[in-house]
C-alpha cells in the first residue's frame, strides 16, 4: 500500500459540549470538514466494494481498519457525524487495551489525555481492597477514554488504513441479488439524497438496535432478562486514585478516571430502584440520592465535587445474542450481542468479534476458505468466547447478595485475564495476498 499521511493528532476536548462551544468547531450536526466525510472517489450515490460496515464506532472503525489493512475494498457508513458522543461509561477492559496496542492506537489514546490507570479499588461496607493493574498480556494499566474522541481516533485509523469513510448516511436496508444473497445497502445522505452501495459482504455494525440484523431477520438465539439500569454523570475536583467500585445490597457505583482529570462517575441497579432517575425530575439530585443510598461515603465525596455533564443513562437494558452471520451479511459489536453495561465489556466485545469477522471475511475474499465455513467458524467463536462473560452479566444484573456478587466478579475478572491473553496471542493483520504464502 502507499505511504500514508501521519494521523492527526485529536484535540483535547473533555466534553461534547466543549466542542460545541468552540468557534467554527466541529459542532454536532454541522456538515464541516470533520461532520461530513466522504472519501474516495466514490459516486455520491452508488458505488461498488468489497466490504459496507454500517456503523462507524468501536465494532464499525475496528472492522473496516483492520480489513482495509488487509487490502480489502471497504467503506464504512454512519448516520453520526465525528466526533460525536455516544452512551457509555467507556471503562476499557484489559482486552480493550491489548487490542488497541496490538493495533497501533494506544499510544494516540493515551496522548488524548485519557489517564493510564493503574489501581483499582474495591469497597464493601467498611471493607476496602486495592489493587495495582498488573502486567499482563502485554499491557500494564488500564484507560477509560470518552467515546467523542476514542471513536473518532479508531475512525482515523480506519481512514489512514483505507477504508472509505462516510458519514451523515442513515442505512434504510439491504440489497438482495436474484438468489436472495444480501449485496448492499440503501440509505439517504445529509440532504435526503439517495445513497446505494453494493459490495460482497455487509456488516451490520450498528448498534443494538441494528438496521441490518431486522433487515435480515436475524434470529435471536439467546435472550434474558432486561433487569439492569446503569445511569452515569462526569465529575471534577474529585480525590482519586484511580478505578473505584463501591458495591452494597441491590447497588453498585464507581467511577472510571477519564480526560481532563475528570471522572466518569456511574450507578447501577435494578431497573426498578432507579425509577427516580426516569424523565421529568431532578435527575441530578435523584442520581446523588441514588448514590447515597449506595455508598453514603462515595456520595459525600461526590458532594465536593463539581458535576460536568447532565446524568445520562439506559434503563432495563436487554441481555441477548443474535445469529451473527448469514448469506452475504455478518453482524458485530451491540449489533451482534447485548449485555447490561454492569460489566462494561461491550467495547471488549466489540474489538475482539470486530478482529476475528475482518479475519475471517479476508480469507474468504481471498479464496483461502469455504465461505459458509469461515462464517460458521465466526458465529461458533462469538458464541464460545462470550458464553461464560454472557452468564456471569446476566447474573451479576440480577444483583445478587454481595458476597455472590464479589464471587462473580472474581469470575469475571477471571475471564477477562484469559480473554486478554488470548487476544495478544493473535498473529499481526496481514495484507491479503500475503496470506497464502
Ligand atoms: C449506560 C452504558 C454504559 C456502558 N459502559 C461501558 C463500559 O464502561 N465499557 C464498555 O466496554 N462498554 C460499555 N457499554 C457498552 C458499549 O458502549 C457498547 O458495547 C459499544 O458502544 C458498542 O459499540 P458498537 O460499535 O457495536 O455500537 P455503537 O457504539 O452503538 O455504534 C453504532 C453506530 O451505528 C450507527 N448506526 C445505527 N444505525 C444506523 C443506520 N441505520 N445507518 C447508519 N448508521 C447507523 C450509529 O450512529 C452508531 O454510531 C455501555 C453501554 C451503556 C448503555
Amino acid at each position: 500500500m502507499s505511504s500514508k499521511p501521519p494521523l492527526r493528532r485529536s484535540r483535547i476536548v473533555c466534553s461534547m459540549e466543549q466542542i460545541d462551544q468552540q468557534p467554527g468547531g466541529e459542532a454536532r450536526g454541522s456538515a464541516g470538514e470533520a461532520g461530513h466525510r466522504m472519501v474516495g472517489d466514490m459516486s455520491p450515490t452508488t458505488s461498488h466494494h468489497d466490504v459496507v460496515v454500517v456503523g462507524s464506532r468501536c465494532a464499525g472503525a475496528s472492522t473496516a481498519m483492520l480489513l482495509a489493512q488487509q487490502g480489502v475494498d471497504v467503506v464504512t457508513i454512519d448516520r453520526s457525524r465525528f466526533p460525536s458522543d455516544t452512551l457509555s461509561t467507556h471503562s476499557l477492559a484489559r482486552g480493550a487495551v491489548v487490542q488497541l496496542h496490538r493495533w497501533g492506537i494506544l499510544d494516540e489514546v493515551l496522548a488524548s489525555g485519557a489517564p493510564a490507570i493503574r489501581e483499582v479499588s474495591f469497597h464493601i461496607g467498611d471493607t476496602v481492597i486495592r489493587k495495582d493493574i498488573k502486567a499482563a498480556a502485554g499491557v500494564d494499566h488500564l484507560v477509560a477514554p470518552r467515546r467523542h474522541i476514542l471513536d473518532d481516533i479508531l475512525l482515523r485509523a480506519a481512514e489512514q488504513a483505507g477504508a472509505r469513510v462516510r458519514t451523515g448516511v442513515t442505512v434504510t436496508d439491504v440489497t438482495r441479488a436474484a438468489t436472495g444473497r444480501v449485496d448492499g445497502v440503501v440509505g439517504r445522505g445529509a440532504d435526503g439524497e439517495p445513497v446505494e452501495l453494493h459490495a460482497r459482504f455487509v456488516v451490520g455494525a450498528d448498534g443494538l438496535r441494528s438496521r441490518i440484523a431486522r433487515a435480515v431477520d436475524a434470529p435471536v438465539t439467546d435472550q434474558r432478562h432486561a433487569n439492569g439500569a446503569c445511569h452515569y454523570t462526569y465529575v471534577a475536583d474529585l480525590d482519586f486514585q484511580g478505578t473505584e467500585f463501591h458495591l452494597s445490597d441491590g447497588g453498585f457505583v464507581g467511577l472510571f478516571p477519564t480526560h481532563c482529570g475528570e471522572a466518569n462517575v456511574w450507578v447501577s441497579t435494578p431497573v426498578d430502584r432507579a425509577e427516580g432517575l426516569r424523565g421529568g425530575v431532578d435527575r441530578n439530585r435523584a442520581f446523588r440520592d441514588l448514590v447515597a443510598e449506595i455508598s453514603p461515603a462515595f456520595a459525600d465525596r461526590l458532594a465536593a465535587a463539581r458535576q460536568t455533564a447532565p446524568v445520562r443513562g439506559f434503563s432495563a437494558m436487554p441481555n441477548l445474542l443474535r445469529q451473527p452471520v448469514g448469506d452475504g451479511w455478518a453482524l458485530v459489536g451491540d449489533a451482534s450481542y447485548f449485555r447490561d453495561a454492569i460489566t462494561g465489556h461491550g467495547m471488549t466485545d466489540a474489538f475482539r468479534d470486530a478482529e476475528h469477522l475482518a479475519r475471517t471475511i479476508g480469507a474468504v475474499l481471498a479464496g483461502d476458505v469455504d465461505e459458509a465455513d469461515a462464517m460458521a467458524r465466526y458465529h461458533a467463536r462469538r458464541d464460545e468466547m462470550v458464553s461464560d462473560l454472557f452468564e456471569i452479566t446476566c447474573a451479576l444484573a440480577l444483583f445478587p447478595a454481595p458476597d455472590r456478587f464479589s464471587e462473580l466478579q472474581k469470575q469475571l475478572s477471571r475471564c477477562i485475564e484469559a480473554e486478554a491473553e488470548s487476544l495478544a496471542a493473535l498473529p499481526p493483520i496481514r495484507p491479503v495476498g500475503a496470506f497464502a504464502a
